[in-house]
């Protein structure tokens, strides 16, 4: 797996939330076992009136039950089983109530107990939809029961246990998301510092936007490393499955990204249809309602927008999604700056500005890389200072840069073209298996006699790599090459022959 391979995930949504809760769920299971324990071993303590053998039975049976609670597997049961402990109170209550016809503020801790397990442990609206149980176990607990005037007082201490519940299920959800989030963006944040290329980058922020903001599409649009800072280019998406194609905004007319970026802030468009700041055309691709833009900036001007939408109207953000959406564009801006300075440095360091052409270092890079049976070119243009001298600098600059082109365009992938220095160029075929490379170098040059209409003609020399010489003597007997060419009246190829081995004289 290489560096630009690493794909960063968020944890799958819920995961630490789900264990909580199953933490709970047992803490609550064992709690109840103590519960009906005490309740048991209490039977003969309890002041009148008491139905003692129905008492017996029901704590004897919440017992049982909470024992195989407390054994439940549940780690390997679903997060909707965490509802179980809840259920058995109820019923439990109902049970006891019905046998122990005492004060309601004797029953009151316990509903109060069941709230908080409910809140703790289910997902909002579940309290909510547990409500007919919840209301129903005082209706057991007073059947068969003789007095029936804590009727009123019981359901209302349920139905508060509800409320409660479903206010503390949202509360709770709520810290669950956020906690969530400040994770998923400390990790995106990390991640994205360490991305190695542009679309690595790109990526991430795709991801992350999506994770924290929880849009239907999310888009990032980066101008080209080296091109127009006009152009965005959508360079990663996430949301929606199948290519957008690509999509060019070009911020010299009216968008989104050319306002948010002049602006220099996020910009959001509540009402996307027909709104002159949408690509139309995408926006109904992906039904869009309303869309952010956020522009990502670099040190000198913007690097690129994020683009988030939501198919469901939206009529503002909310604080948390300013915010992140904050932290987002900066944390990408340094990241996409640095790269893009990395990125630069790295082609100043080892490209040649006139002609494009890789510079020497590269070049004596490759030739100390090169195995025996690999061939160098030596390329010296003819004549070229009466060019220059007859046309002026200008002109023999633009040859230069023609007939860097002109040699780029003459060698495969994998073969090093260099400019050597001055009007001379240099050349790296590395060996293949069963490949002549002299031959492989004589059409090379052949390709390039075919392309180039330049105004000068040029000398050749060729030199096959032998086992056991250094580098520089291969580059010497180029050089001769080269020279022996010039000598045989320029514009032709020479092949530098192979020097025989010393005889041994013993
Ligand atoms: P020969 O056929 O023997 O190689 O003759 P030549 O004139 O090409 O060779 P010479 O070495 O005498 O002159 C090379 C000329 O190349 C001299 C120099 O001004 C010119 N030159 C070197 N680098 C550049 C450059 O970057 N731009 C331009 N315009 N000219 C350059
Ligand atoms: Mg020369
Ligand atoms: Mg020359």
């Amino acid at each position: 797996m290489t560096d630009d391979d690493r794909r960063w995930r968020t944890a799958p949504a819920g995961a630490g939330a789900a264990s909580s809760r199953v933490r709970a769920a047992r803490l609550a299971a064992g709690l109840f076992l103590l519960a009906s324990l005490t309740v048991l071993l209490t039977i003969g303590f309890l002041p009148p009136p008491v139905d003692r053998s129905r008492m017996l039975v029901t704590s004897a049976v919440c017992a049982v039950t909470a024992v195989v609670l407390v054994l439940l597997p549940w780690r390997r049961l679903p997060q909707r089983a965490t509802v179980l402990p809840l259920l058995w109170a109820y019923l439990c209550i109902g049970g006891l109530v019905g046998a122990y016809a005492g004060q309601l503020s004797h029953y009151l801790p316990f509903y109060g107990l069941a709230a908080l397990y409910a809140g703790l442990t289910q997902r909002p609206r579940y309290p909510l939809v547990l409500a007919p149980v919840t209301l129903a176990s005082p209706l057991l607990a007073l059947a068969g029961a003789e007095k029936t005037d804590h009727l009123v007082d019981l359901l209302g201490a349920a139905l508060l246990s509800v409320v409660v519940g479903e206010v503390l299920a949202r509360v709770v959800q709520r810290s669950d998301e956020a906690s969530r989030a400040a994770h998923a963006l400390l990790d995106g944040v990390t991640a994205l510092h360490e991305a190695r290329t542009e679309d690595a980058a790109a990526d991430i922020l795709a991801e992350l936007a999506s994770t924290l903001l929880d849009p239907d599409a999310a888009l990032v649009m980066l101008t080209a490393p080296s091109g127009s800072t006009h152009y965005y280019t959508n360079r990663a998406q996430r949301g929606f499955d199948g290519p957008l194609g690509e999509l060019v905004i070009d911020t010299n007319e009216v968008s989104g990204i050319g306002l948010a970026v002049s602006e220099g802030r996020a910009l959001f468009v509540p009402d996307a249809r027909d709104s002159p700041l949408v690509d139309q055309a995408s926006a109904a691709r992906l039904a869009l309602a309303s869309v952010l833009f956020v522009p990502v900036p670099g040190d000198n001007g913007y690097l690129g927008c994020l683009v988030i939408g939501w198919q469901t109207r939206k009529a503002a953000v909310d604080p948390f999604g300013e915010q992140v959406v904050g932290v987002l564009s900066t944390q990408a801006g340094a990241v996409l700056q640095r790269l893009r300075s990395v990125g630069r440095l790295r082609v100043q360091a080892t490209t040649d500005p006139l002609t494009g052409l890789a510079n020497r270092r590269v070049f004596l890079d490759a030739m100390d890389r090169l195995r025996p049976g690999g061939a160098v070119i030596f390329i010296d243009l003819d004549h070229f200072k009466r060019l220059n001298d007859s046309q002026g600098h200008a002109a023999g600059d633009e040859v230069l840069g023609a007939f860097g082109a002109a040699l780029r365009a003459s060698v495969r992938d994998g073969d090093c073209a260099a400019r050597y220095g001055g009007e001379e160029f240099a050349l790296v075929l590395p060996s293949a298996a069963s490949v002549d490379m002299t031959h492989a170098a004589r059409v090379v040059v052949d390709r390039l006699r075919a392309r180039w209409t330049g105004p000068v003609t040029f000398s050749v020399g060729i030199a096959t790599h032998q086992a056991g010489d250094p580098p520089s003597v291969t580059l010497a007997r180029a050089d001769d090459a080269v020279y022996e060419a010039k000598a045989r009246g320029r514009n032709t190829l020479v092949v530098a022959p192979v020097a025989l081995p010393a005889l041994d004289h013993a």
